[in-house]
């Protein structure tokens, strides 16, 4: 770690590409626009297409229904028509693990053969699943495990949500035939785009999923259980507020620019003065839209007490929250996780100070699920360059 590694690594960014098995569109991540113009496209006549978009959604969203066979408030030529022309995908789910704590972590396949890991969280009142938003990530922050694949691919508006649609599978929280489970306590109740990738560099699909995720007719999470986190992509911040209205996390983690220019290298692009100006004006802010300051306790390099001093002084006047988290070890990671006392010592002084303070518990960490240790296996290991990009057909 030097002050002069670059911000972003020597990547290989593959550019997205949907293979249409079979020559059939995927309806899973198209906005109700993108559907509707599918639909018509498709010889859906134009009068009956806003009800068609609303029948179709529910089967998908709210149903789980992969087949249009089963879509049985459809007459039987129209589910053929929709057959021909259409599929239901969502990511194939490679390998599952459990956690002794009950956390899963899943691998899953994405088009082009590329991988990604999300994971379940269960809670006693919550669940929460944590979505990833690219194949590893561009940046490079220096104590996260993602930073280091070397492989780059955004993910498509369907792929986001397709994360969410194989947990549902996985947790079996689709509805039973003829039951209307409305009042039932969901399993799957909050999302974090805090798995692998930095969702702001990939806008317009992490947009596109999360209105999917929102919207009522289907998924149906409110927009208070959605907390999308970034490094600190200042120019997008202000966009993310205005277009999906999510909560919102900062990768904050460091209290001078020094420090967080090694740990968080996107901030000798954005500084933190320039980050808080643009947190000060996240315009859905409010006392009771707090923004999280994750904050990642590494031993020796940002736990001081005058750290925490400092860091009171930064977020004054921002309806904050800071979530502590202690570093997760990787295989080779470059730092060490500060010592409980430490750790609560830190936590004391900002508690102190009139702000929430929570330590985050790892989850997972014995199948490495936990915070920053998300890395698919199989790129690291098995596949050079050359062979990922044959595989993508490049
Ligand atoms: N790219 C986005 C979202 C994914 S990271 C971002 O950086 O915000 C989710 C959180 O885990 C971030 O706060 C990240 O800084 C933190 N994190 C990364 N590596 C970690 C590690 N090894 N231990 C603990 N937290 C880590
Ligand atoms: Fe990317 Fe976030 Fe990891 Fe930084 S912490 S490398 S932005 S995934």
């Amino acid at each position: 770690m030097t002050a002069s590694s670059p911000i972003t690594q020597d990547v290989l960014t593959i550019p997205r590409k949907e293979d249409a098995s079979l020559g059939k569109l995927n309806l899973v991540g198209m906005t109700r626009d993108q559907l509707r113009d599918a639909l018509i496209a498709a010889g859906t006549p134009e009068k009956q297409a806003k009800m068609r978009v609303g029948q179709v959604w529910q089967w998908i969203y709210q149903k789980g229904v992969r087949d249009f066979a089963d879509m049985t408030n459809l007459s039987k030529d129209y589910r053929a028509l929709l057959d021909q022309h259409f599929e239901i995908r969502v990511p194939e789910v490679v390998s599952r693990q459990i956690s002794e704590d009950g956390t899963r972590k899943y691998l899953v396949r994405i088009a082009g053969g590329h991988e990604v890991e999300i994971v379940y969280i269960p809670e006693e009142d919550r669940g929460t699943l944590c979505v990833s938003s690219q194949v590893g990530c561009t940046l490079t922050c220096s104590f996260c495990h993602t930073g280091t694949q070397k492989l780059v691919r955004n993910l498509t508006a369907g792929e986001i949500v397709g994360q969410i649609m194989v947990a549902r599978d996985d947790l079996g929280e689709w509805p039973e035939p003829g039951r209307h489970p409305k009042n039932e306590t969901r399993l799957l109740s909050n999302i974090v785009l805090m798995g692998m990738g930095e969702p702001l560099y990939n806008f317009d699909a992490v947009r596109d999923a999360m209105k999917i995720a929102m919207d009522g007719e289907g998924i149906s999470l409110s927009r208070r259980r959605i907390t999308l986190s970034t490094s600190g992509v200042v120019p997008e911040i202000a966009r993310a507020g205005a277009e999906i209205g999510c909560m919102l996390a900062i990768s904050f983690h460091a209290t001078t620019d020094e420090v967080r220019d090694k740990l968080v290298p996107i901030n000798r692009k954005w500084n933190i003065e320039e980050l808080l100006a643009a947190l000060k004006e996240y315009p859905k802010l409010s006392n009771s839209e707090r923004i999280t300051f994750e904050y990642v306790m590494l031993d020796g390099v940002n736990d001081s007490d005058e750290d925490a001093y400092r860091l009171i002084k930064l977020i004054e006047g921002i309806p904050a929250k800071i979530n502590l988290i202690p570093f997760n070890e990787w295989p080779g990671a470059p730092y060490k996780r500060s010592s409980n006392n430490r750790i609560r010592r830190f936590a004391d002084i900002i508690y102190k100070a009139g702000y929430a303070s929570p330590i985050r518990t790892p989850r997972g960490e014995d199948i490495m699920a936990a915070c920053g240790q998300l890395k698919s296996e199989t790129e690291r290991a098995r596949k050079s360059k050359a062979e990922i990009a044959r595989e993508a057909g490049l």
